[in-house]
């Protein structure tokens, strides 16, 4: 595997077409992401459906991603016009006459000072006073406004919930067995903790992806992190949300929380917008996805590109081709060797922050140990010639925690549940294969681990590599214990 870095595309009309989905997947998408803002529920089954059966003709362990709408709200219905910068304008309840009308539970959130944002920022108010059912803003700048256009509120704490849509959503997901749910607009830890309790209820565990976009999520960045199993930064909204100009450092703030907490991370929106219309990317699009690599990122997202444009397949190898380049470069540069020393220096137990609680609880001692084993295998990797670093992972959590320090090395990750190993591919530098037999001892798992290297080409007989497993396996521990292996028939 030449890249490191995973890609997410976001399926719509212009990538559900099977030619087009079977070349998306060949092409290089690791992950297919469906946005439940838009289409129904048989849109989404029959997409989700191709994705398994298309990813299974080719042997792949792609990922699905289900993207849920979220607490969004949106203007209601109204005769479009143009609002005029200093002109007052009233915002109530349909059933009144205002000018804007919204749902009561925006109204009931809105105070004097805050600000009203209108189609992606592109029209802002101001409140002025709220009386009765109804509120007075002037507006700041002026730009059209017709039905349903998104509206969102960086001033107010409005809270995170989860509507009859999401419900329907998430029982989708289930059903589907998705890999992964995205979360938008989370506030705060316990946003994602209310949702992970919703997921449970409807029937299944199902990783979490928290959407960073608003300003509330930005001051919990670190407690978010921690609750979710991935992150996503969602600069669409959030360069909403926040000002403009915060938005690549926000960037770097979130990737590096996910790799301090060892939680892959998503950076998304208008990476290639310009290839909705076009073949080839704008200069300063090409140095965003190398600099989103720069930045440590685990995946890229294409949304528009790869759901409504023009050019997918041209959208996702364009990435991969920087993303290859931008890789190549960073592996010559010398200073990689500093994510070791800072990582590995971290009081672990806290910073991985799996649980809350005192670092002495055997829990916390399991994890600190395989990250002791992780960050060991990584150093191996820097200090002798090895073909693969191979993590035997019930669950995923030894591989992410050796991605974290983005070894050179190949990393492996090989498991007996196919729905861990799609969970991997959100995963920097991680190759999932699925062991089809079940393993009972230490040495079952080397013999196996060495067949399939060989059978999938990622070693020869003679080369080095380190086992990363939990022993005894029968106790199925935490990573305990690496072997410095050489591969044989
Ligand atoms: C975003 O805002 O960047 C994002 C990915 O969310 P959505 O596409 O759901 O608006």
């Amino acid at each position: 595997m030449k890249r490191r870095a995973k890609i997410v595309a976001t399926l719509g009309p212009k990538s559900n077409q099977t030619a087009v989905l079977r070349r998306l997947l060949k092409v290089g998408v690791d992950v297919c992401r469906l946005n439940l803002s838009h289409g129904d529920h048989d849109w989404h089954r029959d997409a989700i459906r191709k994705v398994r059966k298309l990813a299974g003709e080719q042997n792949r362990q792609t990922a699905v991603l289900i993207d849920l709408m979220g607490p969004r709200y949106r203007l209601g219905t109204l005769e479009p016009r143009r609002l005029r910068k200093g002109e007052t304008v009233t915002l109530g309840d349909k059933r009144e006459r205002v000018d804007l009308p919204v749902k009561k539970a925006i109204l009931t959130q809105l105070h004097p000072r805050d600000r009203v944002l209108l189609d992606n920022g592109l029209v802002e108010l101001r409140v002025v006073r709220r009386r009765g059912g109804r509120v007075t803003a002037k507006v700041v700048s002026g730009g059209p406004v017709a039905s349903h256009k998104g509206i969102n509120l960086p001033d107010s704490a409005l809270p995170f919930t989860i509507s009859r849509k999401d419900h329907a959503d998430i029982e989708l997901a289930v059903a589907e067995s998705a890999d992964y749910i995205a979360a938008s607009y989370v506030g705060q830890a316990r946003d994602i903790h209310s949702l992970r309790r919703a997921v449970r209820k409807a029937g299944a565990e199902i990783p979490i992806v928290a959407k960073l976009e608003r300003g509330q999520a930005i001051e919990h960045v670190d407690e978010i992190v921690v609750a979710a199993d991935a992150v996503m930064v969602a600069r669409g909204d959030l360069g909403v949300e926040v000002p403009l100009h915060r938005v690549p450092v926000l960037q770097k703030l979130i990737i590096d929380s996910g790799r301090r907490h060892g939680k892959p991370v998503i950076v998304a929106t208008q990476m290639l917008e310009s290839m909705m219309e076009r073949p080839r990317p704008t200069r300063a699009e090409s140095s965003d996805v190398a600099n989103a690599v720069f930045d440590g990122a685990d995946a890229l997202m294409l949304s528009g590109e790869t759901a409504a444009g023009d050019y997918p397949v041209e959208a996702v190898r364009t990435m991969a081709r920087i993303v290859e380049e931008a890789e190549s470069y960073a592996r010559q540069r010398p200073h990689q060797d500093t994510t070791l020393a800072t990582l590995a220096q971290s009081d672990l137990p806290h910073r991985i922050g799996f649980r809350d609680g005192p670092a002495s609880t055997p829990e916390t001692k399991g994890h600190e140990i395989a990250d002791v084993v992780a960050a060991s295998a990584v150093f191996a990797a820097r200090n002798m010639p090895v073909r693969q670093i191979v993590a035997f992972s019930q669950g995923g959590f030894t591989a992410r925690l050796i991605a974290r320090y983005r070894p050179g090395a190949p990393i492996a990750v090989l498991t007996t549940a196919p729905a861990v190993a799609r969970r991997m591919q959100l995963v920097w530098g991680v190759r999932p294969l699925v062991l089809a037999d079940d393993v009972r001892t230490h040495e079952d798992v080397v013999h196996l681990i060495d067949r399939e290297l060989l059978s999938a080409r990622l070693a020869r007989v003679g080369d080095a590599i380190l086992i990363l497993m939990g022993h005894p396996i029968a106790e199925r521990p935490l990573t305990n214990l690496m072997r410095i292996h050489r591969v044989r028939k």
